[in-house]
Formats: structure tokens, C-alpha cells, sequence
């Protein structure tokens, strides 16, 4: 079954994926198998992932594979780890990254305010979450490995909170 790893962009999935799949796991990103099953689309000249499409048209892999993208918590799956990190990494991550101001500021606001956490657990029962912020990339793929063999215990969802961070903002 494909075990969901998810979080806002900037948050470390890509790169704990690939520390992952160099130790033998398999890993997808959402938009390789969104290319498989024929689910990308062009809006307004940029390929867009329909999840809704997608989730139709898959099956469940046998084997354990990390599927990984901000949309993987649309997708079913055995269960989802989200990945959080500080808005203010996330800002400038994206920042480096090159995306434009209201894509930054959508991405750092939606952070900030738990989105991704919310929508994941409104479509899974088994959902944990890993406050990345100060971890490594090796840490957090070893962290997504423990929840994986199902010591879960350190991951329960809704620990993070950067409700002091907006306050800041203000
Ligand atoms: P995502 O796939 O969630 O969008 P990436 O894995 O692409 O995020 O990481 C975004 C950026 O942050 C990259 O430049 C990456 O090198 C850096 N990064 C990822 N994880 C960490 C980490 N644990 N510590 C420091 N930098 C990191
Ligand atoms: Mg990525």
C-alpha cells in the first residue's frame, strides 16, 4: 500500500525520500504517478496534477512505496506522515526555490495554520506528524522509517503549533 508523505512544499519531503529510497524503499512522487495514470493536465501553461482522477485510477501496490508531493494525502493510502517545518524556513526555502510572493505567502499561510494536517486527517484514520524544523535529513528519514515499522508513539498529529509564530506576525 502506498504510505502518504505529505506536508506543504519546502517542508523536506523530496529529500527524505531520496534518503529512503538509497536505503531500498520504494518511493513515487505523486507527479510520477500522476504521469503514469495519464492525471496531469496543462493550467494556464503549467502541468497540474488531478488528484481526483488520480485517486480513481490507481490501485494499491502490494509492497510498502512511499508516495511522496503535497497532494499525496488526496491520494489513499496505508497512512499519512505529514511533514512540518517553521514558516519562516519554509519562506525562505521557497525563496531560494524562486517561487513568486503570493506563492510563498500562500504556502508559508498555509503552514502557519495547519492546512495540510487538516485535510490529511479529514481522509485517513492513521495520521502522524513530524516537526522537521530541527531535524537533518537523515533524522527525518529515520523518522519516517520508525513510524513505518509503527513506533508511532513520538508522532501524534496536532503537536506542532505555530500559533505563537502568526501571533508574531502581527
Ligand atoms: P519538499 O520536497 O517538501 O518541497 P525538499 O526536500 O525539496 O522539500 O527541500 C526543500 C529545500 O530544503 C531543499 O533545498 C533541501 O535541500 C532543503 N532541506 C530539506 N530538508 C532539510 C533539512 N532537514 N535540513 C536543512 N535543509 C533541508
Ligand atoms: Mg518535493
Amino acid at each position: 500500500m502506498y504510505v502518504i508523505l505529505t506536508g506543504t512544499p519546502g517542508t523536506g519531503k523530496t529529500t527524505a525520500a531520496k534518503i529512503l529510497a538509497s536505503r531500498g524503499y520504494a518511493t513515487i512522487t505523486v507527479e510520477e504517478l500522476a504521469r503514469e495514470h495519464d492525471c496531469l493536465e496543462e493550467v494556464q501553461g503549467e502541468l497540474e496534477v488531478d488528484v481526483d482522477k488520480l485517486a480513481k485510477a490507481i490501485s494499491q501496490p502490494e509492497e510498502s512505496v512511499i508516495l511522496e508531493g503535497h497532494l499525496a494525502h488526496f491520494i489513499p493510502g496505508q497512512m499519512n506522515i505529514v511533514l512540518r517545518c517553521h514558516p519562516d524556513i519554509i519562506r525562505k526555502r521557497l525563496e531560494t526555490r524562486g517561487y513568486d510572493a503570493e506563492k510563498i505567502r500562500e504556502n508559508v499561510e498555509a503552514e502557519a495554520i495547519d492546512l495540510i494536517l487538516s485535510e490529511a486527517i479529514k481522509v485517513c484514520l492513521f495520521v502522524f506528524e513530524i516537526d522537521a524544523t530541527e531535524l537533518s535529513p537523515e533524522a527525518i528519514a529515520a523518522a519516517i522509517e520508525r513510524i513505518m515499522k509503527g513506533e508511532v508513539d513520538d508522532y501524534p498529529p496536532g503537536k506542532v503549533d505555530w500559533s505563537t509564530v502568526v501571533m508574531d506576525w502581527y
